[in-house]
């Protein structure tokens, strides 16, 4: 039987690390990313149908409707079907997501999905996501942070290490929209906790108020052992 298909799916409050730490599992690791946040993004600045249809709830931090988002999402997972290090980034975030994603899992076999969960204060995140800084480049989007001790300032300030895009605040992490954020992360955590304890999907928990190289390291450890 060919090598199963290792499976991540971040999970936790916008702001524990997330798209970094995918980052740096791309980087290091050969995983194969999708990002629903920066995937949605791409649609916006495409001003595709798809792009027309999310935008007010990307800017005001709601929710892209269900079924919308798991269509995308399935459609790039059967393109990338035969990569075999595969990281979800920022889905599913409802029990209704996670329900469309495990059919699409039980009918391929062969998917090793494991549960990250990113574990963070909310007060922490909130002060991480007014210091967050997005390369402006949609095709880009590497996130930085003004924030003393971060590790993750850019080295020319204003401007992206990687293509030297101008850096932006995302619409999304502006105060009223952090808000909403949240308070629709907490309204879906616990269903969506208890849709994969049900499902027996095993999830590994990882403390994310520390710098993201330990949050990794301790990813790794656990990678190597399954
Ligand atoms: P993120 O970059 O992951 O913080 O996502 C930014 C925004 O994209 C979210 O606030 C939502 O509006 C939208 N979005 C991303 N992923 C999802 C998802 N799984 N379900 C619904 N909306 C999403």
């Amino acid at each position: 039987m060919s090598e199963a298909t290792s499976v991540l799916l971040f999970f936790g409050l916008p702001g524990s690390g997330k798209g970094t730490l995918s980052a740096l599992c791309t980087q290091h690791l050969s995983y194969e990313q999708l990002s629903t946040g920066n995937l949605c993004r791409e649609h916006i600045a495409k001003r595709s149908e798809i792009g027309k249809q999310i935008d007010f709830a990307i800017q005001s931090g709601k929710l892209v409707d269900d079924s919308l988002i798991t269509s995308m999402v399935l459609e790039w997972f059967t393109q990338n079907i035969a990569q075999k290090r595969v990281i979800l980034d920022g889905f599913p975030r409802t029990a209704i997501q996670a329900q469309g994603l495990d059919e699409f899992v039980k009918k391929a076999q062969n998917l090793k999905p494991l549960l990250v969960q990113l574990t963070i204060a909310e007060d922490v995140v909130v002060d991480r996501l007014g210091a967050r800084r997005t390369c402006s480049n949609r095709s880009c989007q590497a996130v930085y942070s003004l924030a003393e001790g971060s590790g993750l300032m850019p080295l020319v300030a204003g401007q992206c290490d990687t293509c030297s895009s101008a850096l932006i605040t995302r619409r999304d992490d502006e105060t009223a929209a952090i808000k909403e954020r949240l308070k629709l992360y907490r309204a879906h955590e616990q269903a969506l906790l208890d849709f994969y304890a049900g499902a027996g999907y095993p999830k590994l928990q990882l403390e994310a108020n520390r710098p993201i190289e330990q949050v990794f390291e301790d990813l790794k450890q656990h990678l190597v052992k399954i």
